[in-house]
């Protein structure tokens, strides 16, 4: 395996371009990593980042990692949406940390920037990230440095300080200087990709994160995908999850995701969205609920509609295949998940009761 100086915390956006460039530009041998998990990262990507920043990149999965620290609830909390942005940098942090001795490398390198975000990147969070990763003899936040505590790589002399720069603030000036001079002339967009902070994306992992007690990141990659439907009585949900395909896709993507002890519902005769019904572990899908789940589907079929009488579904599970007659205007209880505001009531009730012991 290749060796190398420094591991850089790389998600593609410019900050942690130029990071990793400018400890390149002093000469140090930098190995990117890049984090993957179903909210962020976009591994598809590296191999073009690879080419126009001449930046070596890891692909690191920390899916079930970051789904434990969700399901337990981020000491930290959330920011503005269901982004846990202080945790998120101190769980990847300690796993770059653990990464050290795997790759020689003798130092992490963060493109953390002084006061540019409100939530993570305040003088006082960067401190509480620095000692709670318990990374603080090993980070350097490079594009900062001259506004940070001096680090034992400098101390050294490792790395020069007097070379490095004093970026702070939200404004990007200071960055597209920087790239100029580093010759990055390939600037990314802002948007850093995160789904945890976009609303829609928040209110399809909430239910998840409510109802499951040891959720599985497959289950946020499922999350991504389609119509998400839970079933409600009298307004509460039993815990049953339905995914279904919104076009072919959609569909193509489900069954790619689906795991053999989740259900697969189809229309024997009729064309019509797939779906997968997730259990919870230890609630059946009962007689009831399968047929509900069913006429749900075939409720989605505009043909098996207007056929205007039962239709089959073959529902697979385990490698069994059953049938069940259903009729596509049945009442069923799977309804489409909360919106925003619903989501967001419910997790600050949620917070408030946690807050109370
Ligand atoms: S925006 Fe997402 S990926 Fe970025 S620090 Fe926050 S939680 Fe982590």
């Amino acid at each position: 395996m290749n060796t190398f100086d420094a591991l850089s915390l790389f998600s593609g956006g410019l900050d942690s371009i130029l990071a990793s460039k400018l400890m390149q530009n002093h000469g140090h041998k930098v190995l990117g990593l890049h984090f993957t998990s179903p909210f962020f990262g976009k591994p598809d990507q590296v191999p073009e980042w690879e080419r126009e920043y001449g930046v070596p990149i890891a692909v690191i999965d920390v899916g079930q990692e970051f789904v434990d620290l969700m399901a337990a609830f981020p000491p930290h909390g959330f920011g503005k949406v269901l982004n846990p942005c202080v945790d998120c940098k101190i769980l990847m942090l300690r796993r770059a940390k653990e990464l050290l001795p795997l790759y020689g490398a003798s130092f992490l390198i963060s493109g953390e920037v002084l006061g540019q975000r409100p939530m993570s990147q305040r003088a006082d969070t960067l401190n509480i990230i620095r000692n709670e990763a318990d990374v603080r003899d090993v980070l350097l936040r490079p594009l900062s440095a001259g506004m940070l505590p001096i680090t034992p790589m400098e101390e050294s002399g490792l790395v020069d300080r007097t070379r490095l720069p004093s970026l702070v603030g939200r404004g990007r000036k200071g960055q597209y200087a920087l790239a100029k001079a580093l010759g990055v002339t390939r600037i990314p967009t802002q948007a850093g990709g995160c789904r945890l902070g976009e609303r829609e994306s928040a209110r399809r992992y909430w239910p998840i994160l409510q109802t499951f007690p040891q959720p599985l990141s497959p289950y946020f990659d499922l999350a991504n995908v389609g119509r998400q439907l839970w079933r409600r009585v009298e307004d509460a949900v039993t815990g049953h999850w339905m995914v279904m395909g919104r076009d072919h896709k959609d569909n193509e993507k489900i069954l790619k995701l689906v795991r053999p002890e989740q259900y697969v519902f189809v229309l024997k005769s009729f064309p019509g969205p797939h779906a997968v019904g997730i259990p919870v572990p230890g609630l059946d899908w009962t007689e009831e609920i399968l047929a509900e789940a069913g006429s749900c589907l075939a409720s989605f079929s505009p043909r098996a509609r207007r056929h205007g009488d039962v239709v089959e579904v073959l529902a697979t599970r385990n490698g069994e295949e059953r049938i069940i007659t259903v009729r596509p205007d049945a009442p069923h209880g799977f309804q489409d998940n909360l919106t925003w505001p619903q989501t967001r009531a419910e997790q600050k009730q949620w917070e408030r009761g946690l807050a109370k012991g």
